[in-house]
């Protein structure tokens, strides 16, 4: 196991988003050249050792830092605005280009642009262009779940560009230069003064804009790095002469507590809101299966969801047409089928539970179960 394969952080996992990714990123799926490199080739400057000998270096480090096989377009662009560099990996497709604007390039030192090429370059190897776009989707719920995937992708990408340099410095300062454009002429590297920045906006509840960010924070991400850093695994796999403060596991945690922390829970809340509601359908809808809700199954259903709600449930029951029931339990299902896979698989076991209690056939019952797990798309 690689680096790569090795630090990917745990809520980048896209088998969440029943998304199936390649066994091998270099693996060649379609021979259709892309319209993109035409243009590049146009319009930017190819990276090549006679041309930009410092990036090309840059390149040669990274990729034997990360012992993977480089077989990427490297361009540079003129555009004296954006610190940014870009991974244009077409999805299925089988090369990747990357781009670097100038700007970037006259900000950073060698060691600094090192760290952008391989952050880009894990963009690249973990796949996510495969990821859906926030904004392909009209639903709410799998907009904020996706944008929570997509700055997890950069939580990543942001250790194997610690990796892909082999300084943590040397990150962590170009974020700083990245985000304030300023170069080191004008910047002071104390990185504990940025962290109270982030205490700060901690305190003040955070940022809710962030929310619809596709990109932490640059202070939750230099934290992150800093945690990583820190990491019983991290320390162990590279030989470093420190011992590690963390496990890995605990360390994507406080991660995902830190950035929970500025941009606000409201993405868990959502979510948590439509598990405890898909649950309740669920139970109605397995309840039903034999057309009978009977006085046993309501004991139950009170037990777990309360007095009211049974009340008002067993009265709609009464006066609604089962088909009206089971279209509000099948837009339940379209709902909760935007969730992740781990909230899905613990709605199938909670409501597989039931199987025990129900009235009636149990064969019935476990067709239901059986739907609904197609319906949640499981
Ligand atoms: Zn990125």
């Amino acid at each position: 196991m690689n680096a790569l394969d090795k630090f990917r952080y745990s809520k980048d996992d896209p088998s969440q988003l029943n998304i199936s990714l390649k066994k091998d990123p270099y693996e060649k799926v379609s021979n259709n050249k892309t319209n993109n490199l035409n243009q590049l080739l146009s319009t930017s400057v190819k990276v090549s050792k006679e041309i930009f000998p410092n990036i090309y270096s840059a390149i040669e480090n990274v990729f034997n830092r990360l012992k993977i096989k480089n077989n990427l377009n490297f361009f540079v662009t003129a555009n004296h605005f954006q610190t940014q560099a870009t991974c244009s990996a077409m999805p299925l497709g089988d090369s990747a280009e990357i781009i670097l604007t100038s700007k970037l390039v006259e900000l950073l030192n060698e060691e600094e642009l090192e760290s952008i090429i391989a952050h880009e370059v894990a963009h690249f190897y973990y796949q996510h262009a495969l990821y859906p776009q926030p904004n392909s989707t009209k639903n709410r719920l799998e907009y904020l779940n996706l944008l929570n995937f997509s700055r997890a992708a950069e939580i990543s990408a942001d250790r194997i560009g610690f990796i892909g340099c082999g300084s943590l410095e040397s990150s962590l300062r170009a974020m700083l230069k990245i985000t304030s454009g300023l170069s080191e002429k004008h910047l002071k590297f104390n990185f504990s003064s940025y962290l109270d920045q982030l205490r700060e906006l901690k305190e003040i509840k955070g940022d809710q804009n962030l929310m619809y960010s596709t990109h932490p924070n640059f202070l939750n991400r230099m934290q992150a790095l800093i945690w990583f850093s820190m990491s019983n695994e991290y320390n162990k796999y590279f030989n470093t002469d420190k011992k590690g403060t963390f496990d890995l596991k605990n360390v994507d945690e406080k991660i995902y507590e830190s950035i929970k922390k500025v941009i606000g829970d409201e993405v868990e809340y959502s979510n948590k809101e439509v598990v405890s509601r898909t649950l309740m359908w669920g139970s109605i809808d397995i309840f039903l299966s034999d057309k009978n809700f009977s006085k046993k199954e309501q004991e139950i259903f009170k037990k777990n969801f309360g007095d009211k709600s049974t009340e008002s449930i067993v009265s709609l029951i009464k006066i609604s047409n089962p088909k009206s029931i089971q279209e509000k339990i099948d837009n339940t299902f379209e709902e909760a089928s935007k969730l992740l896979n781990e909230d899905k698989e613990k709605i199938v076991n909670e409501l597989t539970k039931l199987l025990k209690v129900v009235d009636g056939d149990t064969k019935i019952a476990e067709r239901t179960i059986k739907k609904i797990k197609t319906n949640l798309k499981l």
